[in-house]
Parts: structure tokens; C-alpha cells; sequence
């Protein structure tokens, strides 16, 4: 008898393209100054916290959750000013609704479009689904090249386009005139696509694109609680037509959002005023963190999130700096080394005031 070896059997059954992945990268990060994940980093206050734990006593863990999470759609809606236009959908995490859209789109020679540098669970959906992926450079100054993105759509066809506005990790919006401009491809190509706008920095932004669903029908917006500060609870909604999510709904598993994140979610967005004011103190930080960047020597990118990216003064190295920061227990990332456009560069998360200060202070003195 000819046995296989475990080797040949992996090799035999599992696709080379998932072989060849490198799991979602996570650091530990027990005990440091987290800068590196766009958590908000305050908590709430006692009483809020009190009052949240007496409700969850009351949650029945025995019980599957209630399939559609109504008090969680309803909380959303008005927190949001979602008009009854449009459904919401859940999902655990926004990674999860990228994943349903990614579904319900896979079939052989089907894409998935999106600028780059952008934010990396695009690509790595297409390939769990066996969907291909196109990804799109930015002009110079991370601003969408317009015919770039054009001539993509044209050749790809693409099902699937996604505009993260603000972008990761590049924190800035791009030109409304060059969305529309491929919105509009996508509706026209003969295998027309469906545009996702990414809002999950929206608590920090100037802008929001709800619009957009009112004058195309090829459009959806995906956003998150995640960076109000639930990042912890997971969960992430798409907005748009009820024809669209009446489809994408039938691939949601049953009962994706847990009963705790349910409780959790709709307490919070009664509450939603206090982690408002919290994104406003996070903005505040922001330009703080900006402002002592640029004075330190580095070249500061614009930003409508809570991170801001910057390259590192001419004569430092961008990963040499990140090493000494974490042995100082300060916890950022680095983009070196990934895309091209992005040699030299630090993403900082926008963290408290204290967590800034310690930040601003361990980089003075590295750079003496
Ligand atoms: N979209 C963008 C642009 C992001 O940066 C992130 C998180 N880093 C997500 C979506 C996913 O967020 P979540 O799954 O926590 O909702």
C-alpha cells in the first residue's frame, strides 16, 4: 500500500495560492504603548461602565442571538442618520462583510480592484475566495491616478472596487470627481462592477459618501465600530439598496453577531455622544502629533483618520527607528518595505494624550 505523506497530502489538497499566504500579521503587544492599530485608546467612563456590566448580567449566553440584531440596526440608524431607504447588514467586523461581498461575486476570473498602498485584507479575501486582484498604484502624492484607475476598470472589469475613504494607510481622501468618474465605468462595463466605499476612519473624516447611494445604483458604503472605539466587539455594517443586501444577507452566517457584541453594540450607540467626543479629543491629538512630527524633520502626510503617516528625516531609517521605539515599549508600524510609494514611512496611531507625550518625548530623543 502506497501511503501519502502528510507533506503530499497538504501539497495535493490545499490551493498553492493559500499555501503561499502569510496569516494576517498581529504583534504581541502586552505591556506597550499601542500605537499601531487605530484603537481608540480611551475607556469609558465608571458609570457608563457600571451601567453596562448590570445589563450584560442579563444576557442570556444559553440562547442563539436574535439573527438580525434589531436593537443593533436600530442604535446604527440613528446614530448614523441612515435613511429607511437604505438596509443595514452586520457582520463581525467589517473584515467580514469585505469577505460576504467577496463571496458573493466569486466566480472564475472574477477581480477585485483597489488602489495601493491601501488596506491589505482586499487582496487577501480575493485569494481565500479564489477571486483575482487588482491592485491600482496611487498618483505621487497618494492621490487616486484617475486614468490609471480608469484603464483598470476598463481591462479588469472588475465585480468588486474598493475606495477606503479615508484611505489606509495613507489617511487621506481623494478627488470626488475621480470616484464618480469610476463609479460611472463601473456601472457601464459590460460585466458591470460595484463600488464599496470603505468609510471605517469616518469618525475622524470630513466627509462621508451616504450621497452616493442616492445617485447610483452600483454603489455601497461599509463602516465600522471598530475605530469609535469597539474595535474589541467586531462589528462591522454595510449600508445600501435593499436589493443589494437582500442578496448578500442569504451568505451572512445565521448568527454572526454574538449575543455580548449585540448587548454591547446597542448600549453603546445609545451612548454613542460620549465615544463622539472621544474622536474629537483623538482629532485634537492628531494635529498635535502632526505639528511635533513635522518639527522633529519628518515629512508628514495629510490625515483624515486617528494615525497619521510620515517618512522619516533623509538621513534615518524607517525600520531602525520602529525597532528602538518597541524595545522602548512603544508600539508603532512600519510601512517599509511593503509598497514602494511607502519607503521610509511610520504609521502612528493617534493614541492619549500621556501615551502622544511618551511617544513625542522616546523620538526626541532618539533623533538628538
Ligand atoms: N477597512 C479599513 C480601511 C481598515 O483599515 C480596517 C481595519 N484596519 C478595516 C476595514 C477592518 O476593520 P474591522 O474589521 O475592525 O471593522
Amino acid at each position: 500500500t502506497s501511503q501519502v505523506s502528510l507533506q503530499q497530502q497538504i501539497e495535493q489538497l490545499i490551493r498553492p495560492e493559500i499555501r503561499a499566504l502569510h496569516a494576517y500579521p498581529v504583534g504581541d503587544a502586552s505591556g506597550m504603548i499601542k500605537l499601531d492599530a487605530m484603537e481608540n485608546p480611551y475607556r469609558w467612563p465608571q458609570t457608563m461602565l457600571t451601567e453596562w456590566q448590570q445589563l450584560l448580567a442579563d444576557v442570556a449566553l444559553n440562547r442563539y442571538p436574535h439573527p438580525k440584531a434589531p436593537d443593533v440596526v436600530d442604535g446604527l440608524r440613528a446614530a448614523m442618520q441612515v435613511s429607511d431607504q437604505y438596509d443595514i447588514l452586520l457582520g463581525n467586523g467589517s473584515d467580514e462583510i469585505i469577505q460576504i461581498l467577496a463571496m458573493a461575486v466569486a466566480r472564475p476570473g472574477a477581480t477585485i480592484l483597489a488602489p495601493e498602498p491601501g488596506f491589505v485584507m482586499y487582496k487577501m479575501i480575493a485569494t481565500f475566495v479564489g477571486l483575482n486582484y487588482a491592485g491600482v498604484p496611487l498618483a505621487d502624492n497618494f492621490e487616486l491616478d484617475a486614468d490609471a484607475m480608469l484603464a483598470a476598470v476598463s481591462e479588469h472589469q472588475p465585480a468588486l472596487v474598493f475606495l477606503a475613504q479615508p484611505n489606509n494607510p495613507t489617511g487621506n481622501l481623494w478627488d470626488e470627481a475621480a470616484m464618480r468618474s469610476i463609479i460611472e465605468a463601473c456601472a457601464a462595463n459590460a460585466q458591470p462592477g460595484l463600488v464599496v466605499m470603505d468609510e471605517a476612519y469616518l469618525p475622524f473624516s470630513s466627509r462621508q459618501h451616504l450621497y452616493l447611494l442616492d445617485e447610483y445604483s452600483n454603489v455601497v458604503v461599509m463602516r465600522t465600530l471598530s475605530k469609535v472605539g469597539l474595535a474589541g466587539l467586531r462589528l462591522g455594517l454595510l449600508i445600501g439598496r435593499p436589493e443589494w443586501l437582500h442578496e448578500l444577507d442569504k451568505i451572512r452566517m445565521p448568527y454572526n453577531i454574538n449575543v455580548l457584541t449585540q448587548a454591547s453594540a446597542a448600549f453603546a450607540l445609545r451612548h454613542y455622544p460620549v465615544l463622539v467626543q472621544q474622536c474629537e479629543q483623538i482629532k485634537a491629538t492628531r494635529t498635535v502629533l502632526q505639528d511635533s512630527l513635522s518639527a522633529m524633520g519628518f515629512a508628514v502626510y495629510e490625515s483624515e483618520a486617528n494615525f497619521v503617516l510620515a517618512r522619516v528625516p533623509a538621513n534615518r531609517q524607517a525600520r531602525e527607528l520602529f525597532e528602538q521605539l518597541k524595545q522602548q515599549k512603544i508600539l508603532i508600524k512600519c510601512l517599509d518595505g511593503g509598497h514602494p510609494s511607502l519607503m521610509g514611512c511610520l504609521r502612528f496611531t493617534v493614541g492619549s494624550e500621556p501615551e502622544n507625550a511618551a511617544l513625542l518625548s522616546a523620538l526626541q530623543t532618539l533623533l538628538a
